[in-house]
Formats: C-alpha cells, structure tokens, sequence
C-alpha cells in the first residue's frame, strides 16, 4: 500500500460484533473473563484495549515498523524509553531539546543517576567525543526546536549500531509523512502525536514504533507497568487525525514555503530559519531523509529588543498566541518563555536561541490570509 492508502487503512477491520467502519471506543476498564486465565486476548485496560490496540496498529503500519505503542503524552513515551535504562548508563542528545524532553532528562532522570550530555547534532565529531563505554542511547530531534537544525539520521544511527548504541528519533517535528526513521536505520521512533498525528489540537498522545521484537517487549512492559496509557477516546481521535495526515501535511508544506519566503523578503525581518533554503546549513540532508520541508519555522527581526518581539507576538488576529504546533490552525509562540523557558537562559542563548526569536507553526488555512496577518502584525 502507498502511504496515503495506509493512513486511511492500515490496522482497521470493520467491528466483528457490529460492523462498524470506525473502530468503537471500548471507554471499558475490565473484561469479563469465561473461566479464570481463558479470554479474547483483552484482560484489564491498562494492559489492552482494542481502540488502543487499532491505533498501535496503524502507527506501526505507518512508521514502517513493526510494532507500536502508545501513551497518554510524548513526554510519557519519552520517560518509556528512558526507563530502558539504568543508573550509571549514558546519553548523548542534541543541545537544542525541545523543552519538555530536556526539563525530564535532566530534573527527572539526572536524579536516578542517568547522565545526559547535551551536543551539537549537527557535528558528528561532538558525537563521537562524548561517547564512552556507558553510552547507551543516542535521542536525536529532527528538524530541531525551535532552530529548525537538521540532524543526520541514517550517518549517526549506523555509527551507534556499531558501537551497539540504541538510537530513539523525535519524530514530531517531521510527521511520518516527511520522515521514517526506521527506514534510516533507528532503533526507535517516537511522536508526539498531540501535533501533526491527531492534527486538530483536541488531545495529548505519544507513541513510540519500533521494528526489534525484544525491544518492544521491554517498552511494553513499562508501558503496563508504569501506567502511562492514553484513554480510548484520545486513542480514537489520533485515529480520526491520521486519516487526514496527508492531505494536511501537504498544504501546510505549500503553505509553509509561501510564509517563509514571505518573511525572508519582508524588510523588517533579519532571519528566518526554514530547512527548505537552498542555503540553510542542514539543507543536504534534509532534502536527503525528509520528502518535504514542513510548516515550521522561527524568525527573528532586524530589531531585537524583546518588546518588539513581544509586541508582535500579541499583534496578529489569525495566528493564535500558544504553545503546541501541528493543528490545522496557524500558531505564533515565544520559545524563551513559552514551549523553551525550562531550559536555563545561558544554555538557550548559547544554543542561538535568542529572546528576541519567533516560532510559527503554519496552519492549513490561506496563505494569503496569513501573510496579510503577519504583515499587518510586523507592521
Ligand atoms: C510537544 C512535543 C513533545 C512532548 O509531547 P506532549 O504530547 O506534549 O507530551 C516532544 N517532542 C516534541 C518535538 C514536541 O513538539
């Protein structure tokens, strides 16, 4: 099956007790059992639960994996992988984090003796420095938030395989439309599918897709043991959303190439980072692993005071001042106090990340209507 046919039917049986084309919400704790250790496969919902169990099976389907699960957020499928680990263990990951996955690394898994060192991605050297006997898993995040950096999945996962380093890539930013990580070699995918996967900004989910049996076994079990699962009626709703991904994905790639060009032209804006320029650093790559640039983008402009910044971040009448991204509706966020203000300010400005910088997340209405909001918003 091609992509767009596996989004609408990848994982989906009619329902056998009635026929229903969507999977039901099974909004059920418990199933009744014949005798005691004989049942249909489904025991106790934290365990099982058939919507669940569709959505796992389409996200494996549409990652390329073979397996998935899922959980109640990103940042809990995050901490799932996470737990494979041990104290003393090791982790090499990217320096510009989105903000959630650095605030649990370092205030939750620093605590239980879990060392994280922060590089920069895009210099496989800085890779290969920090690693030691204890590395164990190498997270990368790519397109990167909110700088938009490029990290190189197929060159970093075939050098962790050799060194018997686990690989887990952030997926979100890219969607699996964009980006199959499996397919360059990761051991791990992992979304947020708060984002782009439900697309309508109506529900918090993560999950992870994967292809080794064993490793699926072990995140299965902390998914069941740690509890973090998702309710049916999220499970359903990511469901509804993938069968959209497509069509949305591709207008918010149109859309988003119009905005960027737009604001790279505008005489008030000093940069844009897009990974769709000709002349963006992780260009190369980007046009090898990814089959299309996305929606996001920052910008910052030629004047950097942070109140002007902030005075067009409260300025625009279509775009929503908001955290989050992905939704068919467009959003304008302040990384420094928003979605990146639980990273220390000296580590973001180190990182690039000045105060000044604007995130969008480029929606699925008319580009027009949002350059002119944009435009009057700039002023
Ligand atoms: C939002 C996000 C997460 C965390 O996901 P939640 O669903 O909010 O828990 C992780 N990584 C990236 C890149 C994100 O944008």
């Amino acid at each position: 099956m091609k992509f767009a046919t596996k989004l609408i039917h990848a994982g989906m049986e009619p329902d056998p007790s009635t026929g229903a084309i969507m999977v039901p919400i099974y909004q059920t704790s418990t199933y009744v059992q014949e005798a005691p250790g004989k049942n249909k496969g489904y025991e106790y919902a934290r365990s099982q639960n058939p919507t669940r169990k569709a959505l796992e099976n389409a996200l494996a389907i549409i990652e390329n994996g073979k397996y998935a699960l899922c959980f109640s957020s990103g940042v809990a499928a995050s901490d799932a992988v996470i737990k494979l680990l041990q104290p003393g263990d090791e982790v090499i990951a990217g320096n510009d984090l989105y903000g959630g996955t650095y605030r649990l690394f370092t205030k939750v898994f620093e605590k239980f003796g879990i060392r994280f060192h922060f590089v920069n991605m895009k210099d496989a050297e800085s890779i290969k420095t920090s690693v030691s006997n204890k590395t164990k898993l190498i997270w990368m995040e790519t397109p990167t938030n909110p700088l938009m950096n490029i990290v190189d999945i197929e060159s970093i996962s075939s050098y962790a395989k050799q060194k018997n380093i686990l690989t887990c890539v952030d997926n979100t930013f890219a969607s699996p439309y964009l980006q199959n990580p499996l397919n360059l070699g990761a051991d791990i995918v992992l979304h947020s599918a708060t984002k782009y996967l439900g697309g309508h900004s109506d529900a918090i989910h993560g999950c992870l897709a994967m292809n080794n049996a064993e490793l699926r076994e072990k995140l299965y079990f902390i998914q069941k043991s740690c509890g973090a699962v998702p309710g049916p009626q999220d499970c359903f709703l990511i469901l509804r959303g993938l069968k959209t991904l497509h069509v949305r994905m591709e207008r918010h790639c149109e859309n988003g190439e119009k905005i960027a060009a737009f604001l790279r032209n505008h005489r008030k804006v000093a940069k844009v980072y897009w990974c769709g320029f000709a002349d963006h650093p992780g260009y190369d790559v980007a046009k090898k692993q990814m089959r299309g640039f996305g929606g996001m983008m920052s910008f910052e402009l030629k004047n950097q005071s942070v109140d002007e910044a902030k005075r067009v971040l409260s300025s625009t009448k279509l775009f929503s001042l908001a955290e989050s991204l992905g939704g068919v509706e467009s959003l304008i966020n302040h990384p420094a106090t928003m979605t990146h203000a639980s990273i220390p300010r000296e580590e973001r400005i180190k990182n690039g990340l000045s105060d000044s910088l604007i995130r969008l997340s480029i929606g699925i209405e008319d580009a027009d209507d949002l350059t002119e909001d944009l435009e009057q918003a700039i002023g």
